[in-house]
């Protein structure tokens, strides 16, 4: 598979401030990528360093296997990382006629990529009577003028209603399943569930997590426990070897997996030590609360 984008061991600072942490992750053509974090994990501060807005501190990156300079690379981008910018006084199509001017595309791009992002019956309208989501859309038509190899965007649907944000997020799907491989930085962990087959975890600026989407929800889960005595439950699981950790909490005992492992296969484990247990569940984390986990520590 054709790589888009490789960074390895990126880092920034800020003054004193360390804002990424050797953070390293691919970006491969035809997926949807997350840069998932908290507010300040440094999603921002990665997405400006490969678009060369933003200076590293050390590391690398490299845009098309390489091949091009970033400058040439960047005509294959296409970013919105700040808020929608255009004329206020002149019209969707204007402002996009504008944008072709600029560089030097063709004005026949405009009417399908309006289409494209569900403003193509506005494009008379002025800017400045457009909502929040439609100068978003339009941005996105925008960003895609020049059909770029790949659409970054942040933090796509803050500060939009409901619907807004629906819409966007349809747009975005429509956009990958064209085949545009898509990078979008997001705290949102239900946006990047909804959206996006890749996610690369941040916190405090280091990669958490980097893999599929799918993984982070459907993998692992963990155990709840009761046992009579506790304390040699607790024990005889400390020896399991796919037991990451375990918490206890009001007399019952989580347990965290490494890696896949039933229900039965850990009874029959507890049984042979002859431990027999009350109460044993096994959970499956939701994305949600794996990433709450994540980011807790
Ligand atoms: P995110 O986009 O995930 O919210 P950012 O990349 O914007 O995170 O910021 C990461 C960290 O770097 C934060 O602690 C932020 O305050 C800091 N930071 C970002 N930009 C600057 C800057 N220009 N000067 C100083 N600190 C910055
Ligand atoms: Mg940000």
């Amino acid at each position: 598979m054709e790589t888009i984008l490789t960074i390895q061991n990126l880092n920034k600072r800020y003054g004193r401030l360390q804002a990424l942490k050797n953070v390293t992750f691919e970006i491969k053509k035809g997926n949807v990528y997350g840069i998932l974090g908290p507010n300040g994990s440094g999603k921002s501060t990665t997405l400006g360093i490969v678009l060369n807005v933003v200076n590293k501190t050390s590391g690398t990156y490299s845009w098309f296997d390489g091949k091009v300079a970033t400058h040439d690379a960047l005509k294959k981008v296409g970013a919105i990382i700040e808020r929608p910018n255009f004329y206020p006084y002149m019209t969707a199509e204007q402002n996009l006629k504008l944008v072709c001017n600029i560089k030097n595309i063709n004005y026949t791009k405009i009417e399908e990529k309006l289409e494209l992002v569900g403003l193509i019956e506005r494009k008379d309208s002025k800017f400045s009577t457009f909502s929040l989501g439609m100068k978003q859309r339009l941005a996105i038509a925008s960003a895609l003028l020049n059909d770029p190899e790949i659409l970054i965007l942040d933090e796509p649907t803050n500060g939009l209603d409901p619907q807004g944000i629906h819409q966007i997020r349809a747009i975005i799907k429509h956009i990958a399943a064209q085949g545009t491989t898509i990078l979008l930085a997001s705290h949102l962990l239900d946006e990047v569930e909804k959206v996006c087959s890749h996610v690369v975890v941040l916190q405090k600026g280091a990669v958490l997590y980097s893999g599929l989407v799918d993984a982070i929800s459907a993998n692992e889960g963990f155990f709840e426990l009761q046992a009579d005595d506790t304390e040699n439950l607790m024990a005889v699981l400390q020896l399991h070897p796919d037991i990451e950790k375990i918490n206890s909490e009001e007399g019952k005992l989580f347990v965290y997996l490494k890696k896949d492992l039933k229900a039965s296969d850990l009874n029959r484990f507890l049984f042979e030590k002859n431990i027999s247990v009350n109460h044993l569940v096994k959970r499956k984390n939701s994305l949600e609360e794996q990433f709450l986990e994540l980011t807790k520590k």
